[in-house]
Protein backbone atom coordinates (compact mmCIF):
# COMPACT_ATOMS: atom_id res chain seq x y z
CA UNK A 1 0.00 0.00 0.00
CA UNK A 2 1.67 3.26 -0.81
CA UNK A 3 1.73 5.65 1.55
CA UNK A 4 2.92 9.46 1.65
CA UNK A 5 3.88 10.91 5.36
CA UNK A 6 4.18 14.19 5.72
CA UNK A 7 4.98 16.40 9.10
CA UNK A 8 2.65 19.03 9.95
CA UNK A 9 1.50 20.55 13.07
CA UNK A 10 -2.15 19.91 14.38
CA UNK A 11 -4.50 22.01 14.00
CA UNK A 12 -6.06 21.62 17.12
CA UNK A 13 -3.10 21.49 19.61
CA UNK A 14 -0.47 23.16 17.50
CA UNK A 15 1.98 20.08 18.41
CA UNK A 16 3.60 18.35 15.51
CA UNK A 17 1.59 15.55 14.33
CA UNK A 18 1.48 13.45 10.86
CA UNK A 19 -0.58 13.64 7.68
CA UNK A 20 -0.48 10.26 5.52
CA UNK A 21 -1.64 10.17 2.10
CA UNK A 22 -3.25 6.60 1.42
CA UNK A 23 -2.70 6.03 -1.98
CA UNK A 24 -4.82 3.34 -3.03
CA UNK A 25 -7.50 4.21 -0.63
CA UNK A 26 -7.21 7.94 -1.92
CA UNK A 27 -7.43 9.37 1.59
CA UNK A 28 -5.67 11.68 3.52
CA UNK A 29 -5.46 11.11 7.39
CA UNK A 30 -4.13 13.25 9.90
CA UNK A 31 -3.32 12.25 13.52
CA UNK A 32 -1.89 13.74 16.21
CA UNK A 33 -0.47 12.08 19.10
CA UNK A 34 -0.31 14.49 21.80
CA UNK A 35 -3.84 15.00 21.54
CA UNK A 36 -5.40 11.91 19.72
CA UNK A 37 -6.69 14.67 16.98
CA UNK A 38 -7.74 12.13 13.66
CA UNK A 39 -9.17 13.52 10.62
CA UNK A 40 -9.65 11.60 8.00
CA UNK A 41 -10.78 12.99 3.99
CA UNK A 42 -11.23 11.93 1.04
CA UNK A 43 -8.77 13.40 -1.80
CA UNK A 44 -11.38 13.14 -4.50
CA UNK A 45 -14.48 14.84 -2.92
CA UNK A 46 -12.53 16.61 0.12
CA UNK A 47 -15.35 15.03 2.36
CA UNK A 48 -14.51 14.23 6.11
CA UNK A 49 -14.69 10.44 6.27
CA UNK A 50 -13.98 10.38 10.22
CA UNK A 51 -13.02 13.33 12.02
CA UNK A 52 -12.36 12.99 15.96
CA UNK A 53 -10.66 16.10 18.10
CA UNK A 54 -10.50 15.36 21.99
CA UNK A 55 -11.64 18.33 24.55
CA UNK A 56 -13.15 20.53 21.46
CA UNK A 57 -15.03 21.80 24.70
CA UNK A 58 -12.45 22.38 27.28
CA UNK A 59 -9.81 23.57 24.42
CA UNK A 60 -7.58 25.63 26.96
CA UNK A 61 -4.41 25.85 24.19
CA UNK A 62 -2.81 29.28 24.22
CA UNK A 63 -1.88 30.25 20.63
ZN1 LIG B 1 -2.76 17.57 18.59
Amino acid sequence: MAVISQDIYCPNCGKQAERHHLIDQRLTRTQCYHCDYLLITCQETGRVVEAYAPGFSSTTCSL
